[in-house]
C-alpha cells in the first residue's frame, strides 16, 4: 500500500508527502523517484508528471491530479489509459475562483485600466459606465468553477450568459450549449471569461475568429489554461481595437518568461496563475479523503472522464 507523490518542485513533493502521511498513517508515502517496491504502488498524487512517469507501476488503482484540470496528466503520451484520474476540487477552489472572476469582471466593467492609466498622467476624467445590469458577461465552461462564478456574476446584477458542451440550467444565467449555441452566446459577450478545461476541442479556442465575433471593444479574461489562447491573435485584436483589454492568469509557458511581451503590454493584465490555487492544508484533506473513499468504494465524485478529456 504505497502512494507516490510527484511534483516538479522537490520541496513541494516533500511537503505533500508530510501532509498526506499525517492524514493517512497506515500508508507508505514516497516520492516518485524513490518509490521502494514498485508493485506495491497503488496511488499516484501528481502535478505535471513527466512523460512515462507511471510505466514502472503496474498496480496503480488511480492517479490523483493536484488540481481541477487533468490536462497535465493526459499530456503524458505513455499514460496507462486504464487508470482512473481523480480531480482535486473543493469549496475553497470555487470560492477563490468566484473572487477572481468578480474582481476582474468588475475591473473591466468599471474601466479601471483607463482610470489607473489616467492617474499616472494626473488626468481627471469621469468615465460613465452602465450599471452591471446593463453589461453582458459570458462564461465559457459551466463546471465547478465556471458555474459557480456565473452565479456570483448574476448576483452582482450582470446580464450573465454561460456556454458549455451540454446544456446546463443555472438560476439567473442564460445558458447555451455546443456549436449550435455558440454564436448566440459569443456575439453578446462584452466581457468574456474562459473557464474551460484544456482538451483537443478547446485548445486555441481564444483565437482571431472568436475575437472577431465578440462585440467591438470587448474584454477577455482567461483563467482556464494558456493553451486556450492564440497569443498573436490576442495582440492583433488588442492593437486594432476589436478588444479593449485582456486579463490572463494562465500561459503557454509558466512561469511567464521575463522577456515575454505580455508583461509590458499596456492593455494586458498578467496574474501568475493564482486565480484559484489549492489551499495546501485543505487540498491535502481532500486528496486523503478521496484516496480513502476510492480504496473503500472504487468511486469518488471527483472522477474525471479521460475519454472526454476533463
Ligand atoms: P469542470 O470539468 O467542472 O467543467 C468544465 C466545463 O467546461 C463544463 O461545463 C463543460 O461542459 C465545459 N466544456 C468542456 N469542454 C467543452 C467544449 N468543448 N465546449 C464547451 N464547453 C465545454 O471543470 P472546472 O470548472 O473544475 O475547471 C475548469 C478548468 O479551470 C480546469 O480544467 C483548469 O484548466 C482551470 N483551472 C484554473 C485555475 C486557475 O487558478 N487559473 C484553477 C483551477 C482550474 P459540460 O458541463 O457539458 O460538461
Amino acid at each position: 500500500m504505497t502512494i507516490i507523490v510527484s511534483h516538479p518542485h522537490r520541496e513541494k513533493t516533500d511537503w505533500w508527502i508530510k501532509q498526506l502521511q499525517a492524514l493517512l498513517p497506515n500508508w507508505t508515502i514516497r516520492p516518485i523517484d524513490d518509490p521502494g517496491d514498485a508493485d506495491a504502488v497503488t496511488y499516484a498524487v501528481v502535478w505535471k508528471p513527466a512523460t512515462g512517469a507511471f510505466l514502472p507501476f503496474p498496480n496503480l488503482k488511480a492517479i490523483v491530479s493536484l488540481g481541477a484540470g487533468i490536462d497535465h496528466v493526459l499530456a503524458d503520451v505513455e499514460l496507462p489509459r486504464r487508470v482512473p484520474i481523480i480531480r482535486t476540487v473543493g469549496t475553497d477552489l470555487t470560492q477563490r475562483m468566484r473572487e477572481y472572476v468578480a474582481l476582474h469582471v468588475l475591473r473591466h466593467h468599471r474601466d479601471m485600466p483607463t482610470i489607473t492609466a489616467n492617474q499616472r498622467e494626473r488626468h481627471w476624467q469621469q468615465l460613465v459606465v452602465p450599471p452591471a445590469t446593463g453589461r453582458t458577461v459570458g462564461i465559457m465552461g459551466l463546471g465547478n468553477l465556471g458555474g459557480s462564478a456565473a452565479l456570483t456574476l448574476a448576483a452582482l446584477g450582470f446580464e450573465t450568459l454561460g456556454w458549455s458542451r451540454t446544456k446546463r440550467e443555472i438560476e439567473g444565467v442564460t445558458t447555451y450549449a455546443g456549436d449550435a449555441g455558440f454564436d448566440g452566446f459569443i456575439s453578446n459577450c462584452e466581457i468574456l471569461v474562459c473557464l474551460l478545461p484544456l482538451t483537443e476541442a478547446t485548445a486555441g479556442i481564444l483565437d482571431a475568429e472568436l475575437f472577431a465575433r465578440l462585440p467591438r471593444g470587448a474584454s477577455v479574461i482567461n483563467a482556464g489554461r494558456g493553451q486556450h489562447l492564440v497569443e498573436a491573435d490576442l495582440v492583433a485584436a488588442l492593437d486594432d481595437g476589436q478588444l479593449s483589454h485582456a486579463t490572463l492568469d494562465v500561459f503557454h509557458v509558466e512561469p511567464l518568461p521575463s522577456e515575454h511581451p505580455f508583461w509590458s503590454h499596456p492593455r494586458i493584465t498578467v496574474t501568475p496563475h493564482i486565480a484559484s490555487l489549492i489551499d495546501a492544508p485543505t487540498g491535502s484533506r481532500i486528496v486523503a479523503a478521496n484516496i480513502e473513499r476510492f480504496e473503500q468504494t472504487g468511486h469518488v465524485d471527483d472522477l474525471a472522464d479521460a475519454t472526454r478529456g476533463y
